[in-house]
């Protein structure tokens, strides 16, 4: 019998952990699977508005890897960021936490997904706030709570204001997202600070086309749009930024949108690796043959959002949506195990079972089997998929009383810094010094009194 075949998968997200745990279940014992992430978790990134507007604690948006594989079936799972592929030589070399680690295979599938871009407008790096992993999320919803807690201290009353408005660049499914989770959750956190005035709390989504979620049909999008407004979010539609800085964003137009958190949910760039490795890319992402295989690179298969996979449904390139990532995995399990069995392979062809997002308060928008649903029963169908969609029933369920608790309660306000014991130290030695020097130079600069006449 020959060995059985080696299956490297670069990246633990919606591709890869359905693409090994469908080969897990169609075929145990038959290859031997590697799962290879430089992340311990999967992350649910359509639940990370979510965690932004504290609807659910960011560990309800990830699931560790290790609970994903079937125990039993050999898969490996080694955590550790791939820094280069060599596809003639078939190995990879990855960074782990025992050193660097080389690996052999003999079919290798990519999805490493994209990264966030930053550099698309001036001033990007370094003032927004990209929404892209769970970091992220965390990361702003501090950075709401802080600005809170700024605004409370703080008297002069443009510089509230300026603090109080949160700007959302970019009007797709994250953006309008975030914006409904965030209106949501400073409604009902301001109890909490009570110095701040509802007036000094500001929403504005800037985005560039005439219409919202242009993703789903123009009612839905209306939809969307009316229900932010009602809420007191200040949509701008046909609004280009232009830069940003300290100060806000800057449009086309020229004119200045004041406020210190620029939220930004455009722009993607391809995972580096690709390059790397040498790959094709149309529009940033790897172009793959109708079965996903990379042309010109024997073994090599790509899916998900860092791969241009045709689908032959409506001859177009598959959308980079977990929707699709999901799909193509199943479809890539068959044809890898096809591939090992020397039968032909087959082209990807799926038809979109529809889109929903969730704007806040009990309420979305979606279009589902060609049927468009706005408001709770959007709302309903949402959650319910995402829901179906959790690993494992102990995890369903804690999303779920976490869903039901926060519709009865407001949401969690905790700050948590994550300061060691050690760094209190070097923050105290460090403000003694500073203290001291003070002192110094306010000793020197004393004009001299009586005493030292
Ligand atoms: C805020 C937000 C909201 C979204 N909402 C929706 C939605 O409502 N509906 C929908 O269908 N889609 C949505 N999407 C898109 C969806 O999340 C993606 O299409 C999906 O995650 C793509 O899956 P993937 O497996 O290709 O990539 P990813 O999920 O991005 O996974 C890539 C994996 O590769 C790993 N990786 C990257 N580089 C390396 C490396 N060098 N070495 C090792 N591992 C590496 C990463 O850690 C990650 O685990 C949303 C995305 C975002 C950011």
């Amino acid at each position: 019998m020959p060995p059985a075949a080696s299956v490297v998968i670069i990246g633990a997200g919606f591709a890869g952990t359905t693409l090994i745990r469908a080969l897990e279940r169609q075929w145990p014992g038959g290859l031997r699977l590697t799962l290879v992430s430089d992340e311990s978790y999967t992350t649910f990134n359509p639940m990370l508005p979510e965690a932004v507007g504290a609807s659910v604690f960011p560990e309800q948006v990830v699931v560790p890897v290790r609970e994903m594989l079937r125990p039993g079936c050999g898969s490996r799972f080694i955590m550790g960021a791939v820094t280069s592929v060599d596809t003639v030589g078939k190995t990879l070399v990855c960074r782990t936490l025992a050193g660097e680690m080389s690996v052999a295979y003999d079919h290798l599938v990519l999805a490493f997904g994209n990264r966030a871009r930053l550099d698309l407008l001036p001033g990007m790096a370094e003032h927004a706030l990209p929404l892209k992993t769970v970091g992220d999320a965390m990361h702003i919803r501090n950075m709401v709570l802080r600005r809170l807690a700024r605004i409370e201290l703080e008297t002069d009353p443009e510089l509230r204001r300026q603090l109080g408005h949160f700007i959302v660049i970019g009007g797709g499914f994250s953006g309008v997202e975030v914006a409904g989770e965030l209106v949501d959750c400073l409604a009902s956190i301001r109890r909490y600070y009570p110095l701040v005035q509802a007036d000094e709390l500001k929403i504005t989504v800037l985005h560039g086309t005439e219409r919202l979620l242009p993703e789903l049909s123009p009612g839905l999008g209306a939809a969307a749009l009316a229900s932010l407004r009602r809420r007191g979010v200040a949509v701008r539609l046909q609004t280009r930024a232009q830069s940003l800085s300290a100060e806000g964003v800057v449009l086309s137009t020229g004119e200045l949108i004041a406020g210190h958190t620029l939220i930004c949910t455009i722009g993607t760039e391809p995972n580096p690796l690709a390059r790397q490795a040498g790959l094709a890319l149309q529009g940033g992402r790897i172009l793959t043959e109708a079965d996903m295989s990379v042309p010109g690179h024997p073994g090599l298969w790509a899916l998900g959002d860092c791969a241009a996979v045709p689908n032959l449904h409506d001859q177009s390139t598959s959308p980079p949506t977990a929707q699709f990532a999901v799909r193509q995995a199943l479809h890539l399990a068959r044809n890898l195990m096809a591939r090992t069995r020397r039968e032909p392979t087959r082209p990807f062809s799926h038809r979109s079972r529809g889109m929903m997002a969730s704007i806040g308060h009990l309420k979305g928008v979606a279009e589902v089997g060609g049927l468009a649903l706005t408001g709770w029963p959007a709302w309903v169908v949402w959650r319910a998929y995402y829901l179906s969609q959790m690993p494992s029933f102990g995890r369903r369920l804690r999303v779920f009383l976490e869903w039901a608790w926060g519709m009865f309660f407001p949401p969690d306000i905790t700050h948590l810094r994550f300061t060691r014991s050690h760094e209190l130290r070097e923050d105290e030695a460090r403000r003694t010094a500073e203290a001291e020097q003070g002192q110094a130079w306010a000793e020197r600069a004393r004009p001299t009194g009586t005493d030292g006449r």
